[in-house]
Parts: C-alpha cells; structure tokens; sequence
C-alpha cells in the first residue's frame, strides 16, 4: 500500500555531496546598463552553464565573477528564488528580476513512497500542468546508495503505446530544458542525496524533444557533475532521431524500446511503430554503435499473452543476432495500469522468456518492478492528480510536427 506523504522519509542518511560554498565577502555594485532582449523561454537560469551564466552577468554590466556566483548559486547551494540571491548585489537582482528571469524550479505538488524506498514526485509546472519524476534508492552489499532519477521529457506522450499510461492521459506540450534538469534536483533534495544515475524513461518521448533533452544530458554532466556514462536515454523509435543522436557522440546508453519482435506485432503494441519499420530502425541501431561505439540496450516490456511465448524469445533473439553481433535486453513483466487490456505475466513465463534468450546467446536481465505498491506505472500518478485532460492531438501529426522541431540540431 503506498504512503501518502509530503516529505521524504526514504532511509537514507547521506547528505548531498559537497559542491563548494558561496563566497561570503560583501561585493561593490558595478555600473548599470541596459537589459538584454532575449527571448522570454529563455529566461531561465537552471539549465544554464557557467559561460553562459557569465555572460547574463556581463550583459547586466556586471563583472564576469557574478555568473560563476549565479552557477554556485544554482547548482551547490540550490536557491530557488532570484530574491535569496544574497551573495549579489541588489541592483542586479532586480534588474535580472524586472527582466523576467526566473531560476526555473517549480513546486513539489505531490510525492508518494513505495515500501522499497521509490519515491515518485509530482512537479507543478509553472503552467499548472503536472509532470512525475521517480527516485529509485539501491543499495548494494556494502552500503553504497544507488540512487537512479527517472526523468520525463514530455507532458504527456503522443505516441500513445498501448500499455501505457502516460500515452493514454494525452499530450500537451514538450518540457524546456530546466524542467528536465530540475527534476534530478528535486530528487536529490527530497533523498538528501546526489543522483548517480539518470534514466530519460519517465512521461514522454525523448527524440521527441531532442533539444531539451540534449541541454538537459549537458546541464546533469557538465554542472550538476553526473557521469555521461551514468545517463540513458531511451526511445521507442522516432524517424531519422537516433542519427541525430549519434552524432553528438554522447557516452550515455542509448535504450531502444522493441516490446516485440516483429513488425507486425510492434505496430500492435505501439502504433507509431507504423512509420517506422523494425529493419530500419534495427539499421539505425548499428549506425549509432558505429559512429558512437557504445552498444544499444533493448527494452521490452513482457505483456501476458501478446508477447511472452518462448517462440517470441526466439525470434527476439534472431533480430538481435542479425543486426548487433552481442546485445543486452531488459525484460520489463507489465506493471498493470487502470483500464489496460493488457496483463502481467506470470513469473515462469518471464523466466522461460529470459532463458530461450540466454540459450541464443542473447544476455538477458529481468528489471525489477519498483515502486509498484505506489500505484507506479510511468504517468498513472500524474493521471490520477491531473483531472484536466491535456490536448488531444492526433498522434501521427504531433510526430511529424515535432521531429521537424528537432532539426535544427
Ligand atoms: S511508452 Fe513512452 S513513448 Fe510510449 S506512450 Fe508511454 S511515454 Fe510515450
């Protein structure tokens, strides 16, 4: 049964790692100048890096030093208000503040701990719309805490996965890049500790918001200090993305979600599958090992009686073998959701499944369902809290829409 609460009390006793401290000396204002224009979704300072955090302070007629304080402020001593920036001058705050910048963190709407430790958060966006971020704790033999953040990418999903809840609650619009690197923040303030591992697997399609998601993976790497090799991001497959992807040479997994294997099948368990065929997205697949020499993890979620026959494993297993020489997949059993036609399969089943692959040489991992006494499916919480219904737009047309707003990368 999931416990209602609206503080952590995760057992966790580490404390967030240090991350340096504000100078404390008081600093003369510098002379005044006129405001930047920039553009009003711009103005948000998480998500920024240092550079550019200098140049907001050069832009105000500040000295460089202001934006390395702005970094500190943002990203060690995680204040939420441009009014608490104590450390600078007043002048400054005000203009930042009259100019409509904001730091970009939002409220902690609601959060629900699992028996196990899994914390799901829900975030108020400034727009009142509802995203969900999940704390996983791990802790392993000698006491070191894993702490994994799944992150959305979206509010809502328009790709509309059949067993998804995320997908049936609807779409509304992409998240900007602080929306995303908040939700580690969050995180690692309710546990009282650093996330060690980012998954992009939370609402949403990733490739469909490449942009932020792209920003976000350099805010975590580069300012919040989480490894790259330390992050994946997942995908059920967006046309022409994965290319895109590869080419920034990431050092993170890449998690290609197949939840069958064969086309026919795929189009019946993700609809967008349609458009883009199983071989070309396999082709696309080896490209991005190619060109990034990191191997794709494969996904795939067992649904009891659609895609769990050893038969199933098999020819799971001949894909594989055709187009990655060695490959790992994570079994994910169904975490059943209201309304789904969909079941959860039977242990023996998903233990067959996992051995027909191993036999074909296919290593093989079944995950964990955590979370699941908190009512845990990816966006049934935010469902069940977010009564609007978001925008329904018609799932082939937001693709579209969307993937020619990530080519600008
Ligand atoms: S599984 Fe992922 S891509 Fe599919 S509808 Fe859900 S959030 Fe969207």
């Amino acid at each position: 049964m999931a416990v209602l609460q609206k503080s952590c009390s995760a057992p966790l006793a580490h404390s967030l790692r240090s991350r340096g401290s504000i100078p404390a000396a008081a600093l003369a204002s510098p002379p005044m100048t006129a405001p930047p224009l920039l553009k009003s979704d711009s103005r948000y300072l998480v998500g920024m890096s240092e550079s550019e955090l200098r140049q907001v302070a050069l832009d105000y007629g500040q000295k460089s030093y202001r934006g390395k304080q702005l970094h500190d402020l943002l990203y060690k001593t995680r204040v939420k208000d441009i009014s608490d920036f104590s450390h600078l001058p007043q002048v400054f705050r005000e203009e930042l503040r009259e100019a409509g910048w904001r730091v970009g963190r939002s409220a902690i709407h609601h959060t629900v701990t699992a028996l196990d430790g899994t914390i799901k958060v829900l975030i108020r966006l400034e727009d009142s719309r509802l995203i969900e971020a999940v704390g996983i704790p791990i802790e392993d033999d000698k006491g070191f805490v894993r702490l994994t953040a799944c992150v959305s990418s979206q509010v809502g999903c328009p790709l509309r996965c059949s067993f998804c809840a995320t997908g049936k609650g609807g779409y509304l619009r992409n998240l900007h890049r602080h929306e995303i690197v908040e939700q580690v923040m969050a995180i690692e303030e309710i546990f009282k500790h650093r996330v060690t591992n980012v998954v992009f697997m939370g609402m949403g399609e990733p490739m469909l918001n490449l942009k932020s998601v792209l920003g976000a993976h350099r805010c975590l790497n580069k300012d919040i200090r989480i490894g790259q090799r330390m992050m994946t991001i997942s995908t059920v497959g967006v046309p022409n993305t994965i290319k895109m992807l590869a080419s920034h040479k990431l050092q993170s997994t890449l998690a290609v979600s197949l939840h069958a294997p064969n086309q026919k099948l795929r189009e019946q368990i993700i609809p967008s599958a349609k458009s883009y065929p199983l071989n070309a997205l396999m082709n696309d697949c080896k490209e991005y090992f190619k060109e990034t020499g990191r191997r794709v993890s494969f996904e795939y979620t067992l649904l009891a009686g659609i895609n769990d026959a050893v038969e199933h494993a098999v020819e799971l297993a001949e894909l594989l073998h055709c187009y990655s020489g060695s490959s790992h997949v994570n079994l994910i059993p169904f975490n059943p959701i209201e309304d789904s036609e969909y079941r959860r399969p039977y242990k023996k089943a998903v233990l067959a499944f996992a051995a027909a692959l191993e036999k074909k040489k296919i290593t093989a991992s079944v995950r964990q369902t955590r979370g699941l006494d908190a009512s845990a499916a990816c966006g049934q919480l935010r469902n069940d809290f977010q009564k609007i219904p978001l925008l329904e737009v018609p799932a082939a047309e937001t693709l579209l829409s969307s993937v020619r707003s990530t080519s600008c990368l």
